[in-house]
C-alpha cells in the first residue's frame, strides 16, 4: 500500500530530479544523486520514469571519473510543446517552444484599439490553432497553454476579472481555451506573466528579488521576491501602474486619479506628441500631419533616426518611469528592476533618464545599489513569460 505522503515524497523528489537535470543541462544519475542528497537507487528510479514519461533523454557516454564511464542526461527538447499567448491592447503574440523554451514558431498579429472582444477571442483562438499546426511531432504534444492578460486576472479560476485597457469584464478566457482544445490553460496577468518569464529565461534567472515592470499602453509590475511571484491576498498585487503619482489629476479608467501609467505607458508618450505638435512643434519626421499614424514603434523609430521630438518625448516619459521606479525601490529594495515591454525598445533614451531620477530621487538608493535592465526578451517577455507558466507546472509537477 502506497500512503499520500509517500506519493507526495516520490512527486517532490521527482520534480527535484527533473529540475536538477534542466539546470545542470547535462548531467549523469550519479551527478544528480551527488547534487542533490538523494540516494542513488531513487535518483535511478525516477529517471526512468522521466525517460519513459518522454521528459529526459540519454545523449550517450560522458566523462569517467574513475571507473565506467556514465550515460549523460538531458532534457528532451522532443518531449513536448508549449504554446504562450501574449494578448496585448493592441497585438496578439503567440509561440511555440520545446520543454526548453526554444522557440519553435512564432506569429504577432496587431489587433485595433477598443476592437470587439468577440472578434479578439477569436482571433486568439486561430493563433493558438496556427501554432498548434506548425508543431512538431513530440511525445507528449501540446503539453499545455499559457495566456497573459494586459488585467486583473483570478488566475486561480482564470478568468480576467478587469481589462480597462480592452475594456473586459467577467471573461472566462481558461474556459474557453480550454473548452476548445481540450488542453490544459493557464492565465495571468501580463506583467506577473513577463516577471516569471524573465526568472526562467530572461535576465532574472539568477536574481531572487526583483520588480519587472511593463512599460507598454498600460502599465504593470511583477514582483518576485525569494524567488517567487507574489501575488498578494488574492492574486491581484503589482497593480503599480495605478499607483497615484499627482493628486491634482484626472480621473483614470480605473476609478482612480493620477496614476502612474497616464505620465510614463506608450499611451502618455502619444498624449505628450499629440500635445507637441499641437503647440506647433514639428520635424522632418514629424509634423502635424502624423498626428492620426503615430504610436510608440514609430515613434521609437523616429528617435533612432534623429527626430528631436521623438527624443525630447521619449526623455520626458524615461523621466515618469524614473518616479514610479523611485517608488518601487523605496517599497521593495529589489536587486533589480527589469523593464519590459515596448518602451525597453527605447533603453538608449529611457535608461539614462531613469537612472538619472532614482539616483537624485531614491533614498534607498543611496544605501544599495539597484541594477535597471531593460528585459532581453523584448517583445518576447510576455509571450516566453506565458511559456513558463506552463513549464514551471511542469516541472514542479512532472505527472501533470
Ligand atoms: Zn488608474
Amino acid at each position: 500500500m502506497v500512503t499520500a505522503d509517500q506519493l507526495l515524497v516520490k512527486q517532490i523528489n521527482k520534480s527535484i530530479v527533473l529540475n536538477t537535470i534542466r539546470k545542470k543541462e547535462v548531467i549523469s544519475r550519479a551527478g544528480i544523486a551527488e547534487f542533490t542528497g538523494l540516494n542513488k537507487s531513487t535518483v535511478s528510479f525516477l529517471v526512468d520514469e522521466l525517460i519513459k514519461e518522454g521528459l529526459v533523454k540519454e545523449i550517450g557516454l560522458g566523462e569517467s571519473k574513475g571507473g565506467r564511464k556514465p550515460i549523460m542526461l538531458m532534457i528532451n527538447d522532443k518531449g513536448g510543446c508549449v504554446i504562450g499567448v501574449d494578448l496585448g491592447v493592441n497585438y496578439i503574440l503567440s509561440v511555440l517552444t520545446d520543454l526548453v523554451g526554444n522557440v519553435l514558431w512564432e506569429k504577432k498579429i496587431d489587433i485595433r484599439l477598443g476592437e470587439d472582444k468577440e472578434k479578439v477571442i477569436g482571433l486568439l483562438m486561430r493563433l493558438i490553432e496556427e501554432a498548434m499546426e506548425n508543431a512538431p511531432r513530440t511525445v507528449n504534444g501540446i503539453m499545455g497553454i499559457g495566456v497573459g492578460v494586459p488585467g486583473i486576472v483570478d488566475y486561480r479560476k482564470g478568468l480576467v476579472l478587469m481589462a480597462p485597457n480592452l475594456k473586459w469584464k467577467d471573461v472566462p478566457l481558461k474556459e474557453m481555451v480550454e473548452e476548445r482544445f481540450k488542453i490544459k490553460v493557464y492565465i495571468d496577468n501580463e506583467a506577473n506573466v513577463g516577471a516569471v518569464g524573465e526568472k526562467w529565461f530572461g535576465i532574472g534567472v539568477e536574481c531572487s528579488n526583483f520588480i519587472y515592470v511593463s512599460a507598454g499602453i498600460g502599465i504593470g509590475t511583477g514582483i518576485i521576491i525569494n524567488g517567487a511571484l507574489y501575488r498578494g491576498a488574492s492574486g491581484l498585487a503589482g497593480e503599480i501602474g495605478h499607483v497615484t503619482i499627482n493628486i491634482y489629476d484626472e480621473l483614470c479608467n480605473c476609478g482612480n486619479i493620477g496614476c502612474w501609467e497616464n505620465y510614463a505607458s506608450e499611451r502618455a508618450l502619444l498624449d505628450y506628441m499629440r500635445a507637441q505638435l499641437k503647440q506647433g512643434k514639428q520635424d522632418d519626421y514629424i509634423n502635424s500631419e502624423s498626428i492620426g499614424d503615430l504610436n510608440a514603434l514609430r515613434i521609437i523609430d523616429f528617435a533612432h533616426k534623429g527626430s528631436n521630438i521623438a527624443i525630447e518625448g521619449l526623455k520626458e516619459i524615461g523621466r515618469n518611469l524614473g518616479i514610479g521606479i523611485v517608488n518601487l525601490i523605496n517599497i521593495f529594495n529589489p536587486e533589480m528592476v527589469i523593464i519590459g515591454n515596448t518602451l525597453s525598445l527605447a533603453e538608449d533614451i529611457i535608461l539614462p533618464e531613469i537612472l538619472d531620477e532614482v539616483s537624485k530621487k531614491c533614498f534607498i538608493y543611496k544605501y544599495h545599489d539597484v541594477k535597471i535592465r531593460t528585459s532581453k526578451l523584448n517583445f518576447h517577455a510576455g509571450a516566453m513569460g506565458a511559456v513558463s507558466l506552463v513549464i514551471s507546472k511542469l516541472f514542479a509537477h512532472p505527472e501533470f
